[in-house]
């Protein structure tokens, strides 16, 4: 009986892989952090624009782009370059990870509405695994300030990969983890880098846009699909985003 009711996808006779089935829960959902399940960029926009006043310099949102979503190690060099100062990369780096987890245990992590519940409840219907930029103390901080330690099968930063994002390493390494090909896998992203890095690993990419720092158009037009808000993905399936979400410029 097998492809006797294909219709019309009976005649590519591509062997193509396995797709995710339509009303099934995907494999695996992995999560960038900052911008999805926290808006901390500010937090992070604010410590930089700080550390360039005591170095008699200016960071402002035109820098933001050279650092989005970017390794430790990158953002670090990126900033060294931007700002034309004397300190080293491991100075630089430091410095602002100290800031930032300090504000983190000071003042939490201003949480994205929905976002941890959603999270949550995504974890209780398939593997879940999170995926970030951010330096690991940032990560524990942040996952404890929002109650998310423990809830996902793996996570991953790109201090522990080769490359960051837009560089496809920190989510093959995720899926390697949870033990999902990546044509199985959903990332959920708000930067331009992140999507890239999600089209880069052959993963499903859902764009949830944040007010705070918005993804620039191309952002929406590389990714699969468009949310506004992450609790609309219930049930975590692809005919849940098909109903629910609108069509990125990569479908
Ligand atoms: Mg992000």
């Amino acid at each position: 009986m097998s492809g006797a009711s294909t219709g019309d996808h009976s005649a590519s006779g591509e062997a193509a892989e396995p797709t995710p089935a339509a009303d099934r829960a995907f494999d695996a959902v992995i999560f960038d952090m900052d911008g999805v399940l926290v808006d901390t960029e500010p937090i992070w926009e604010h410590v930089r624009a700080a550390f360039a006043r005591r170095h008699s310099r200016h960071w402002g949102p035109e820098d933001h782009p050279y650092v989005a979503g970017r390794s430790s190690r990158e953002w670090a060099a990126a900033m060294r370059e931007r700002l034309g100062i004397a300190a080293g990369e491991d100075e630089i780096e430091r410095a602002i990870v100290v800031d930032v987890v300090e504000v983190l245990r000071r003042d939490g992590a201003p949480p994205i509405a929905g976002a941890a519940d959603a999270v949550r409840r995504i974890a209780g219907q398939t593997r879940t695994a999170l995926a970030s930029s951010a330096h690991r103390e940032i990560i524990a901080a942040t996952l404890a300030a929002v109650g998310l330690d423990g809830t996902f099968d793996a996570v991953v930063s790109s201090d522990d990969v080769a490359r960051g994002k837009p560089n496809p390493d920190v989510f093959l390494e995720a899926a390697r983890r949870v033990g999902v090909p990546p044509r199985g896998c959903l990332v959920v992203e708000d930067s331009l880098n992140g999507v890239l890095a999600g089209r880069a690993a052959g993963m499903t990419v859902l764009l949830v846009p944040i007010e705070s720092f918005p993804a620039p158009p191309r952002a929406v037009e590389a990714a699969d699909w468009v949310l506004d808000r992450l609790e609309r993905f219930d049930p975590p399936t692809p005919a849940c985003l098909a109903e629910v979400a609108r069509p990125g410029g990569g479908r």
